[in-house]
């Protein structure tokens, strides 16, 4: 397996691997980029297959670490770790001890928080070890939602301005009466959902558990659909807020929307279906870029700072998503190649 040579390698400055006989831990930790400052990003444990995997794994999210922090106009680069095992069955306190001794040994150069397989208990473990560990315990608060370090309410907010932007740059309107199909009602789709709803908004959610569901018909006045079918309907926005990849060649040509605007990571399932979505007419807020509330978050949570200064700062995803909007009109490039261009100018 070749390091330098990893066709996601894309000038890393320091990737480490780590083994710890005792506890049986494997894992990674990639910092891409700390022009800005030290690497952020959030430590996931995943069952994968080969080594192989969990690198290209590590690596990809770096990277797109460094263009989410620099696009949230944070002062930290980007990194991320990897434990290699499955989190149901081989997740030990004594693994998370020795991964919070391997954060601890890069002197905070990288600095951990919560991502899929890793909950807050794991991470106050890790916390034991070593002092670059965020997102352990929440100061701050958004919208008065209890703060117990889980970031998904900043992360639904900061969605929630950010479509409104989109919105109003896409129809000339504010949210009243607008139709918004939301795939997904986890921590972030739900929160989403009750942000929209207080705005007047028409509701369309779908998810594949029936819980939440039921929440947002009966609180939200939402209609439920099929999962199969929120691709298809005759509606003003797509917000996905359930997983990646699910803008595809086949799932844009279904899409009848003005906006895409939503909290799932990496929507797209290839680069160059940005411009798929431009040629069609869909005004796409780049992923990284309008589900920034949750780092953002973290962020402050490690800093001196209060729950206007938090609020203030995610708000100004909208900022951002209008500098966006303005340079991909000018240029007639698309919305998420200008996104990675103001990024690289603000890391590089
Ligand atoms: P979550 O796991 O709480 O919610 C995801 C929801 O999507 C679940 O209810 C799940 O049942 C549903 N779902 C899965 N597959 C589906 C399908 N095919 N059709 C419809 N629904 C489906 O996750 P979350 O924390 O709400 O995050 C949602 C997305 O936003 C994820 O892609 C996540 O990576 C991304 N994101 C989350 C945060 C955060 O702060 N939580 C921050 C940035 C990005």
């Amino acid at each position: 397996m070749s390091v330098f040579e990893h066709s996601e390698f894309d000038g890393h400055e320091h990737v480490a691997f780590y083994q710890d006989a005792s506890s049986g831990l494997k894992a990674i930790i990639a910092v891409h980029n700390s022009n800005l400052g030290n690497a952020l990003g959030g430590c996931r444990m995943w069952p994968y297959a080969t080594d192989e995997e969990a690198l290209r794994d590590v690596l990809r999210l770096s990277k797109g670490m460094t263009y989410k922090a620099a696009m949230a106009g944070l002062n930290q680069g980007g990194g991320k770790a990897v434990i290699i095992g499955n989190p149901r069955t081989e997740k030990t306190p004594e693994k998370m001890v020795a991964m919070g001794n391997f954060i601890d040994s890069l002197s905070g150069k990288y600095i951990s928080a919560e991502d899929s397989g890793l909950t807050v208990d794991d991470l106050k473990l890790m916390g034991n070890q070593t002092r670059h560990v965020s997102g352990i315990q929440a100061k701050y608060h958004i919208n008065s939602e209890p703060a117990d370090g889980n970031p998904a309410p900043s992360t639904a907010y900061g969605v929630y301005v950010g479509l409104k932007t989109t919105v109003a740059k896409a129809m000339n309107s504010d949210l009243n009466g607008v139709k918004v199909a939301i795939q997904g009602l986890g921590h972030v789709g739900l929160r989403l959902a009750k942000h929209l709803h207080s705005q007047g908004a028409c509701l369309y959610v779908t998810d594949i558990h029936t819980e939440n569901i039921e929440k947002a018909v009966n609180e939200y006045s939402a209609i439920a659909v099929s999962p199969e079918d929120i691709f298809d309907l005759d509606v003003d926005v797509f917000a996905p807020c359930a997983m990646g990849a699910i803008l595809d060649e086949k799932n844009i040509a279904r899409l009848k929307v003005k906006a895409i605007a939503g909290a799932a990571n990496n929507q797209l399932a290839k680069e160059e279906f940005g411009q798929l979505l431009a040629d069609k007419g869909i005004l796409y807020a780049p992923d990284y870029v309008i589900n920034a509330g949750g780092i953002i978050d973290i962020y402050h949570q490690s800093i001196s700072s209060s729950d206007s200064q938090m609020r203030e700062h995610i708000e100004k995803i909208s900022d951002t998503l209008l500098e966006i909007y303005s340079r991909a009109q000018s240029q007639g490039i698309a919305t998420n190649i200008v996104a990675n261009q103001i990024a690289e100018e603000r890391f590089g």
